[in-house]
């Protein structure tokens, strides 16, 4: 079989993204559906980076020995907060709360605190599996796992329709707008996961 590229993603957004930023590899990206690939994995990592590698090995030990696993965990960290969301950011308030409360409920735990306090940030951690350097079936696969983030703060309303999650609470600087406000192009080249895909594509180049 040849060389595959897996993303351990069922989001079809996601998957876009990563193709989009993986082409000049000229290895196929598939996703876990596309590989037929199912897996119930329990991220009880402590960082995102510690997640991010539990999901890529488990999809690893499903996958063929040649292929390229790749698994990413992000969310949101506010600093005023010391770091809340985090790591738990899809469970914030509950998986199945809508965000219209938990953005409104962030917003009220800063009430009253100055912008320059609403410090915040996307983080990304990619994790990659890689197949082992020898036919030996014991040989160990190489592993590593990036960071990408991108800075920004928490505004005093929700803005914009883009994006999804917490992009209309989140407020870059350089754009004066929410990243719900920005077209997904622009998006893509300043955020978290852009970051840390792109830095993916650079060590996947040195290593394979
Ligand atoms: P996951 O890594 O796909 O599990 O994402 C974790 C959670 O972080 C998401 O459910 C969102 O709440 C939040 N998150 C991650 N990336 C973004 C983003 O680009 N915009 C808004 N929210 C995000």
């Amino acid at each position: 079989m040849s060389r595959r590229i897996l993303f351990a993603t069922g989001n079809e957004g996601k998957m876009r993204e990563v193709r989009m930023i993986l082409e000049n590899l000229n290895i196929p990206v598939l996703s876990m559906k596309e590989a037929g690939i199912e897996t119930d994995i329990e991220e009880n990592g402590t960082s995102f980076e510690e997640n991010a590698l539990i999901k890529a090995r488990a999809v690893a030990a499903c996958a063929g020995p040649e292929d390229i696993v790749l698994a990413d965990d992000s969310g949101l960290e506010i600093d005023y907060l010391n770091g809340e969301p985090g790591i738990y950011s899809a469970r914030y308030m509950g998986e199945d709360t809508s965000y219209r409360i938990k953005n409104a409920n962030l917003i009220e735990r800063l009430d009253g605190v100055p912008k320059e306090q609403r410090t915040a940030r996307f983080v990304c951690a990619i994790a990659a599996v890689l197949p082992p350097c020898s036919e030996d079936e014991k040989a160990e696969r190489k592993e590593f796992v990036v960071r990408g983030t991108v800075e920004g703060y928490i505004g005093w309303e929700e803005r914009g329709t883009n994006g999804f999650g917490y992009d209309p609470i989140f407020y870059v600087d350089e754009y004066g707008c929410s990243t719900a406000e920005l077209d997904s192009e622009t998006k893509n080249r300043i955020s978290h996961r852009g970051n840390a895909l792109r830095l993916c594509e650079e060590r996947l180049k040195e290593l394979l």
